[in-house]
């Protein structure tokens, strides 16, 4: 048997890459990855569990999740002249459009800081990325510099997440809307957190032609169940489909969001009082010297500490039994910053204290 040397035969790009590392939280209260803190009500526990008693777990799926989709065009009032496309999460619908449009010497444009697989899936799929950075004051699109990039790099693909992941604020409609017309490629907007954020480019679909919405169950409370949807018009969505490997929507992850979409009342009653939380610590946060806290649409906060204190902060809080996002390690616009999800209030009030402590 030969040996093979990993270094020769994996791609150079890949073996520069760092994997997609998720920490461990076992014991600790949970904010670093904008989940829901919220269980359901035991009623609607054990009607889920009714509903799955059903399930065939022998036979394949529903390969397009058509009850899903029914349901999802329904609540989530998808425009019918629009098609939709499911993924297992929103990750790899983001993985399936840029894998549709790669090819060496094409090009990704997204602001930064913004969601860190827009570079990595377009690193996978061999496709070059340039990351825009936003107007480091309020974090708001440099909407000149986009259109620059736009006009010398002619992206296959724009990726702007609205409201951004991990800056929290909604990007100007006005300045997105030049960005999607100036683009000669497909424009992803990322919906992840619209729950929270009350604001959509849904409407605006049927205008563009080269514009496609993204969602995910998974910031509303349904994290574990992997579903992501892409919304669009069929010219692209049928494309697109044909590299979605079959059977990509499980079973269970088909009833559960089914049934979860159902109770949408119960996820939208938790998302406001999410909301209502997080202005609470907003407000608390931004009576403390020394903390930046910046303004949010989303489920998470984004804090600046003072100068070189990020990583001690965030050291702290693990100690004292907190997980928090520390956004340090990345540079940039996120020198000295840290990323906390709206818990439970009384996780909450474990964070502050923790936080003040170190403070
Ligand atoms: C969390 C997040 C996603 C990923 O969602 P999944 O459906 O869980 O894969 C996508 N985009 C943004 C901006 C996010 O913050």
């Amino acid at each position: 048997m030969t040996s093979i040397n990993p270094d020769t035969l994996i791609r150079p790009e890949i073996r520069a890459l760092s994997a997609y590392r998720v920490p461990p939280a076992t014991g600790l209260i949970k904010l670093d990855a904008m989940e829901n803190p919220h269980a359901w009500p035991g009623e609607l526990q054990v009607a889920w569990q009714q509903r799955l008693d059903g399930v065939q777990l022998n036979r394949y799926p529903d390969p397009t999740g058509t009850a899903l989709k029914a349901r999802l065009r329904q609540v989530m009032a998808i425009p019918d002249s629009m098609d939709v496309l499911l993924g297992n999460g929103s990750d790899e619908l983001i993985q399936l459009v840029a894998m549709a449009v790669a090819m060496p010497g094409r090009t990704v444009v997204a602001p930064e800081p913004s969601f860190v697989m827009y570079r990595m899936i377009a690193t996978f799929v061999g496709m070059d990325y340039i990351g825009v950075p936003l107007n480091a004051s309020d974090f708001s699109l440099d909407r000149a510099a986009m259109l620059e990039a736009i006009e010398r790099h002619k992206p296959a693909l724009v990726f702007l997440a609205y409201p951004n992941n991990p800056t929290g604020n909604l990007f100007d409609a006005d300045a997105m809307q030049d960005i999607i017309q100036a683009t000669p490629g497909l424009v992803v907007v990322d919906e992840a957190y619209f729950t929270f954020a009350g604001q959509s480019f849904i409407g605006k679909l049927a205008e563009y032609d080269n514009l496609l919405l993204m969602r995910t169950v998974s910031k509303q409370g349904l994290a574990g169940l992997r579903l992501g949807y892409l919304v669009g018009s069929e010219q692209w969505l049928n494309e697109i489909d044909k590299l979605r490997l079959p059977y990509n929507i499980n079973v269970l992850t088909q009833l559960s969001v089914e049934f979860a979409l159902e109770h949408h009342a119960v996820l939208d009653a938790q998302a406001q009082s999410i909301c209502a939380e997080r202005e609470r610590l907003l407000a608390e946060l931004q009576q403390w010297s020394g903390i930046t806290a910046y303004p949010s649409a989303t489920n998470f906060i984004l804090l600046r500490t003072p100068e070189g204190q990020a990583e001690r902060l965030f050291a702290a809080l693990l100690e004292a039994g907190v997980l928090i996002k520390n956004l340090h390690p990345v540079g940039g616009l996120l020198q000295d910053c840290l990323r906390v999800t709206v818990g439970a209030p009384e996780e909450n009030r474990a964070m502050l204290g923790a936080l003040q402590d170190a403070l």
